[in-house]
């Protein structure tokens, strides 16, 4: 292979290019960072301080002078200072005129000031140019190299230059800009880091308090009411017995809640004759939840299965097995096997298994590197047409395993209805409403009204 040719020359490194000097004000931790990965990166870098003494925690090759002698050597200042030091800047505001000043400073609690930190040094400096950065990313992560999980860096600002010297200077660092438009953006920026889990707070809380509601429902009928009444002891029934069956039950409630939003936003539309209104708030945070509740879902499923899996291992479940063959031994009577029984209990068993097998399908499909690669109609297809299909065949599991109680007395101990009685109440409303919002009298109204039809125009105002 030639060496010399175009390709080989494209990977080497382009060494002509001087970079241009950029300031850093503030020799803190993320300034320090900062620098460090500059100079790295190839950037001369002067800081602007306080305190002109060189202290061996700052990058060796760098310079470090007053604010106004830093300001001068470059065109592009960082402002590694938390904003409430903003003020000493003001008697800076002639060395800085012209100059793109990088904002990349986040704040303590969410929304914590009127306008934005960046918002707010452009009014302090109405002669620059301010652009908003850098602030997603940790000083830790700089420093260690540890940035895969932060490579994104959200850039905003009203000067269009400006913001693109800032961007090349992102990906001279190896990191990926995303252009958030103008400094108004700022102060969402801002709050991004700021954020705890936000989609995940109602689907955690949620299946808290229906876990702890199940949990103890379970405890009550069937630890209780069996001491009370029948005099047996179950209390270790807590540890697996009644997991396995919350888990179960919560993962089919949370899998038609996952489709539930979907049923109540096609009859407001239907109701509406419009998709030009907004869904009330309380749909809108529920619809952007349903991942989250998906993939909570799919996890009691799986503790679900192992928990069955463990079943035969039980001391109590050896200790039943034998009771009924010494039973039998001693009746001197072995029992036919039941027919009707072993059907349900393969059945059960079978429309377990392959609703799993769909469950695991969502949730993998849900995952940004898999979505990424199938196109919408896929991405739909899988959630919403295989979606139906694990939520029937899971709804089908339960009604086959628990159907047979539901008719008996002894499922209503203390005029209570079994737990599986209670977890079918959801999945099999969703599912009935579903199947009468496919009918074409019903289906065919509100795939027009989806793809822009009114039947009232005055909502659309
Ligand atoms: P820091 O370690 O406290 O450093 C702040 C620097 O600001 C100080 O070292 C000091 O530099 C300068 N300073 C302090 N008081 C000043 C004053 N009254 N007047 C002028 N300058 C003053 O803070 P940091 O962690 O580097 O954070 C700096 C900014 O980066 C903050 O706005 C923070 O929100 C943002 N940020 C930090 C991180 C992070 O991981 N640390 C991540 C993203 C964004 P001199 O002594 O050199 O003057």
């Amino acid at each position: 292979m030639n060496k010399n040719s175009s390709n080989t020359m494209a990977l080497a490194p382009n060494t002509s290019n001087k970079r241009e000097t950029v300031c850093i004000f503030g020799t803190g931790d993320f300034g320090r960072a900062l620098g460090h990965k500059m100079i790295q990166s190839g950037y001369p870098v002067v800081y602007g301080s306080r305190s002109t003494q060189i202290s061996n925690l700052i990058p060796k090759d760098a310079e470090v002078l007053s604010h106004a002698e830093a300001a001068q050597k470059a065109a592009i200042i960082i402002i590694a200072i938390q904003r409430q030091h903003y003020n000493f800047l003001t008697p800076l505001a002639e060395v800085l005129r012209g100059k793109v000043l990088v904002d990349i400073s986040n704040n303590l609690k969410l929304n914590q000031y009127p306008e934005s930190n960046a918002e707010y040094l452009a009014q302090l400096l109405p002669g620059s140019k301010v652009v908003k950065a850098f602030n997603t990313v940790s000083a830790w992560a700089l420093q260690s190299g540890t940035l895969d999980a932060s490579r994104q860096v959200f850039v905003c600002g009203d000067d269009v230059e400006a913001k693109q010297m800032v961007m090349n200077i992102v990906r001279a660092l190896g990191l990926t800009p995303l252009d958030k438009g103008s400094l108004l953006a700022a102060q969402e920026i801002e709050n991004y880091p700021l954020q705890l889990f936000p989609m995940w707070k109602f689907p955690i809380f949620l299946s808290l308090g229906l876990t702890a509601f199940f949990f103890f429902y379970c405890v009550v009928l069937d630890i209780i009411y069996t001491y009370i009444y029948e005099k047996n002891n179950f209390s270790f029934f807590i540890a697996i017995t009644i997991p396995n069956r919350v888990c179960p039950v919560m993962a089919l409630i949370l899998l038609a809640l996952v489709y539930l939003p979907g049923i109540f936003a096609a009859i407001i539309q239907l109701y509406r004759g419009t998709k030009y209104r907004r869904f009330p708030d309380w749909l809108d945070k529920w619809m952007l939840c349903r991942k989250q509740l998906g993939l909570i879902a799919l996890a009691f499923a799986s503790l679900h299965v192992v928990f069955t899996l463990v079943t035969p291992l039980r001391a109590f479940a050896s200790w039943r097995t034998g009771k009924g063959i010494i039973s039998q031994a001693l009746n001197n009577k072995t029992e036919p096997l039941d027919h009707t029984n072993a059907w349900l209990s393969d059945s059960y068993l079978a429309l377990g298994i392959l609703g799993f097998f769909l469950f695991v399908l969502l949730g993998i499909t849900s995952l940004p590197s898999v979505s990424n690669n199938v196109n919408w109609r896929e991405f739909r297809f899988v959630q919403s047409k295989l979606g139906y299909l694990a939520l029937i065949l899971c709804t089908a599991h339960t009604l086959v395993y628990g159907g047979k109680w539901f008719l008996s007395p002894s499922a209503y101990k203390w005029y209570l209805p079994n737990i599986y009685i209670l977890s079918l109440i959801v999945p099999c409303a969703v599912l009935v409403v579903k199947f009468v919002l496919i009918f074409p009298c019903v289906d065919k109204p509100l795939t027009q009204i989806r793809q822009g039809w009114e039947r009232n125009p005055k909502y659309s105002e």
